[in-house]
């Protein structure tokens, strides 16, 4: 199987497969933000970068090293930026970056960009960047498409029904919770503190968010919602449900 990771192989070998094979390049983004206590601070980008990879695998697709920074932590979807960890860009540089990538695939020739989105409150700034991306390259590359999809949009009702007995949270209160820990222990499980598993919530947050930021209202573990039940098991379906549904979607939309 050849090698889907970008930053794994030589110029050589990339220009050769762009210009014979016009693969899908996926852009993993995440964010370096408190999962609790049991969850490594990379969890975003981690599992955005798996999704990533093993879509590509389906799709014989390349992928570029994810952006392992992402916009600041909200309370209401990410506990907030009150955490010692969550370290957090400002929209500006989250546009930047991402249409900086872009612009510079297209210059290789990918036409076909999929940016997996794996951080709640990256969702506007990187729909941004692929607006101003795409408008920018309107001449050099009209041909260019980009999808963006936040990967857990894929894992639809019949794949959750089951997994929450007492009844599914939201995605916003997923945050460190049953869906991203089972994730972890299906791609990662040597990151994940069992031990550590927190039955906070579900968060009851007013409708609102003031600022300057504060910890009200914040499950002090961080996380949003319960991890108790998470297992490897669930992790697997979540994922394959996923990348199914995200393979799906690449095959239907380049196709055009
Ligand atoms: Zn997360």
């Amino acid at each position: 199987m050849s090698e889907v990771m970008m930053d794994r192989i030589s110029w050589v070998t990339y220009e050769a497969r762009v210009k014979r094979d016009a693969p899908v390049v996926f852009l993993p983004v995440g964010a370096l933000e408190q999962h609790g206590p049991h969850l490594p601070l990379g969890v975003d980008a981690m599992l955005s970068t798996a999704v990533a990879a093993e879509t590509a695998r389906r799709v014989d697709g390349l992928v570029a090293p994810p952006l392992n920074y992402g916009y600041k932590s909200q309370a209401r979807c990410g506990g907030g930026q009150t955490f010692p960890g969550t370290t957090s860009l400002d929209a500006a540089s989250l546009i930047g970056l991402v249409q900086d990538v872009i612009r510079e695939l297209a210059r290789h020739g990918v036409r076909r960009i999929v940016v997996v989105d794996g951080h709640f409150e990256n969702q506007w700034f990187v729909t941004e960047a692929i607006e101003l991306a795409v408008r920018e390259l309107r001449h050099d590359a009209p041909d260019l498409r980009v999808l963006r999809t936040e990967y857990w949009d894929f894992c639809g009702k019949a794949v959750l029904d089951p997994l929450y007995p007492d009844g599914f949270p939201g995605h916003a209160l997923e945050h460190g919770a049953l869906m991203e820990t089972s994730l972890m222990l299906h791609v990662h499980p040597e990151l994940v503190a069992l031990d550590q598993l927190p039955d906070d919530g579900p968060a009851a947050f007013e409708c609102y968010d003031v600022y300057p930021q504060r910890a009200d209202g914040v499950p002090p573990s961080g996380v949003l919602s319960s991890a108790k039940g998470a297992e490897a098991d669930k992790g697997a379906l979540i994922f394959d449900a996923v990348c199914s549904g995200l393979a799906d979607a690449v095959l239907r939309e380049f196709q055009r």
